[in-house]
């Protein structure tokens, strides 16, 4: 398949072109992974913030438990103050005896929330020991990310100015190419929105390839480049050959 243009655009200058575009195309594909990559990192900052506060909230649960138990304690206290003064006033022997047990009670419930007491304290101070090691962890790790994450910003804008400048540049190469290069080039891009549209010829054992779709050539296509006769096209992908 052939066309005929009233004169052969230059196909080095539709290759440097088609060089940009690719180069741009892989700089964006760099670029496109960069919000899955600092979403990754953010959530893994957000992660080790959790699993502090959770830690730190868990002490708080245990630190409110001792100040009931202390108030507990505190009003059994009080109670027993009562009843010991009631048991100089009471009158027969049985009221006594009753008055009594109920202080020993008292007093063993007690010593029950005491020892309750003295676990929350150890439990506090085993998980005070770990939030603070913990801390100290996930602060190194968390100016990992942070300069992880700095570094990703440097490369985006690296990236973002490359792909910019590959667009001038490419921009600037269409609007310097002859009008019939430019109007080939347009139909091309249309039909192959993505990837290359132009394609190398190769040869083995006498026999011609079109490289990007690996279809053999036709050796009148192949005369006709040589010649210089007109552009030439792939019969298959389409593509612009070039030798
Ligand atoms: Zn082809």
């Amino acid at each position: 398949m052939t066309t005929k243009p009233q004169t052969l655009p230059d196909l080095s200058l539709l290759l440097a072109i088609e060089e940009l575009d690719q180069k741009r195309r892989e700089i964006d594909e760099r670029l496109k992974e960069i919000p899955a990559r600092r979403e990754r990192l953010n959530a893994e900052l957000a992660r080790l913030d959790r699993s502090l506060s959770e830690k730190e909230q868990s002490i708080s649960v245990k630190e409110k438990s001792i100040s009931t138990l202390e108030l507990d304690c505190k009003t059994s206290q009080t109670q027993e103050a009562d009843k010991k003064v009631k048991l100089n006033s009471v009158k027969t022997q049985k009221e006594y005896d009753a008055l009594k047990e109920e202080i020993e009670l008292a007093n063993a419930e007690r010593g029950k929330l005491e020892e309750k007491i003295l676990l929350l304290m150890d439990e506090i101070s085993e998980l005070k020991n770990l939030v603070k090691r913990d801390k100290q962890a996930a602060e190194l790790k968390k100016k990992e990310i942070r300069l992880e994450l700095d570094a990703l910003a440097a490369t985006e804008k690296a990236l973002q100015d490359q792909s910019q400048a590959a667009n001038v540049d490419s921009q600037t190469r269409l609007q310097a190419l002859p009008e019939d290069a430019l109007r080939e080039y347009k139909k091309l891009r249309a039909a192959l929105p993505e990837g290359r549209i132009l394609s190398r010829l190769s040869a083995e054992d006498n026999t011609y390839y079109c490289s990007a779709c690996n279809s053999p050539v036709s050796h009148q296509i192949v005369i006709n480049m040589k010649k210089r006769l007109s552009l030439s096209r792939c019969d298959i992908c389409h593509r612009l050959l070039y030798l």
